[in-house]
């Protein structure tokens, strides 16, 4: 007999083009996870579920063939800046099993305000309640050490006792902000505050260490800053915590509990393995990335809009301000719509669609060509 509910959807899956193939993209969430070649070709040869288990000794990153065991245990560490270090699922994986193994339900996490929403709901769902460091608002959305010092005292005079942990992301997610992480760490380490680095949009684009920076924990998305196909993650921890973050299952030995035995089992690993020489090489040339953004940043500046967060700007991702075209929009036939559409007849991809007053974008791995084109397509909009 035949379905008729699932019969009527079935052409509709049947290879499903990509609208936004041949655009210039500067979608934040997308520029860093663009594919290298490498990457694309291991898509295709380790696409089959469970492709990297054919020499599995029981556990995903001891695999000798491919050489998984020599990334996760050799490069990776060295990379991250971290003694031990695993692949997740994403980033927000990576903070979970961290939150997870380090606290008890009821206890309390302090994180900056400019906090992904991840941050909240690996919080929540390790059931711990948090208390969130102000930023100072428009225009700079500033994090400081002394932010951190506050929030810990406040919970210190509420609970008696300091928070489990600490966390801080860099750069956030909105402003592209990067705040102090090293005095922000010595400010916890004072209360014995492990603290959590969340660089879903640093590593894999810039340089990061984590003990040059002081922090304990270490997070990354590969699919966000790796030219990966994800969802795949990394996580790395100090010493002190490795056993506790890496607990093993008292049932079978070999699996660690908080990865629920193996994460990243198939053609994400493949490809970060994969895309991992370029990534490594591209976080060596982050000073071209930084020009580039505060060079892209001053074009728009001289069209009237208005960078917000950190000024100069030290990363890729930015937020704007933009008066002259929410201006526009209030008299556009296509409303707050305008401004998309505009775009995108200039193949131009990755300012939200209905955003016109504020909105973010990346310029990271963009030759300035292409960045000429975008500045010219909102001088053209801006001046038509
Ligand atoms: C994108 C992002 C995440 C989520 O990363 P996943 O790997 O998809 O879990 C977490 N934190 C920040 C700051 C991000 O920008």
């Amino acid at each position: 007999m035949i379905n008729v509910t699932i019969e009527q959807h079935l052409q509709k899956f049947e290879c499903i083009e990509r609208s936004t193939n041949g655009t210039i993209n500067i979608d934040p969430l997308q520029r860093g996870g663009i594919l290298t070649d490498e990457a694309r070709a291991a898509l295709m040869e380790w696409g089959d579920g469970y492709s990297v288990c054919d020499f599995c000794p029981g556990v995903l990153d001891k695999i000798k063939t491919p050489p998984i065991y020599d990334f996760v245990h050799k490069v990776l560490p060295e990379f991250l800046g971290v003694d031990q270090a695993r692949v997740t699922n994403g980033a927000r994986e990576s903070k979970f099993a961290i939150m997870h193994s380090m606290a008890q339900e009821g206890d309390w996490i302090v994180l900056d305000q400019s906090a992904h929403y991840t941050s909240y709901v690996a919080a929540q769902r390790a059931r711990l309640n948090v208390k969130a460091v102000p930023h100072s608002g428009s225009p700079d959305y500033r994090i400081t050490p002394q932010g951190y010092a506050d929030a810990i005292q406040e919970i210190i005079k509420e609970t008696g006792k300091p928070p489990v942990l600490a966390l801080v992301t860099y750069p956030d997610g909105n402003y592209g902000n990067l705040p102090d992480a090293k005095q922000i760490a010595a400010v916890c380490h004072e209360h014995e505050v492990p603290l959590i680095l969340n660089g879903a949009y640093s590593i894999g684009r810039m340089p990061v260490n984590a003990k040059d920076l002081g922090a304990d924990f270490i997070v990354g998305s590969g699919h966000k800053s790796m030219a990966c196909s994800g969802p795949i993650g990394v996580l790395g921890v100090s010493e002190q915590y490795s056993s506790k973050v890496f607990e093993k299952s008292p049932s079978h030995k070999v699996k660690e509990i908080e990865l629920l035995g193996c994460t990243a089992r198939g053609a994400t690993i493949m490809t970060m393995l994969a895309s991992f020489p370029k990534v490594f090489e591209r976080t060596q040339h982050w000073d071209r990335e930084v020009d580039s953004a505060r060079w892209f940043s001053s074009q728009l500046e001289s069209l009237g809009l208005i960078q917000m967060g950190d000024r100069p700007h030290n990363h890729d991702l930015m937020f704007f301000e933009a008066p002259v075209l929410y201006e526009m929009s209030q008299t556009a036939k296509d409303g707050r719509y305008f401004l998309y559409k505009e775009l995108k007849a200039r193949k131009i991809h990755g300012i939200k669609a209905g955003l016109t007053k504020f909105f973010k974008l990346s310029t990271f791995g963009l030759p300035r060509e292409d960045l000429t084109v975008v500045v010219d397509a909102l001088d053209e909009i801006i001046h038509s």
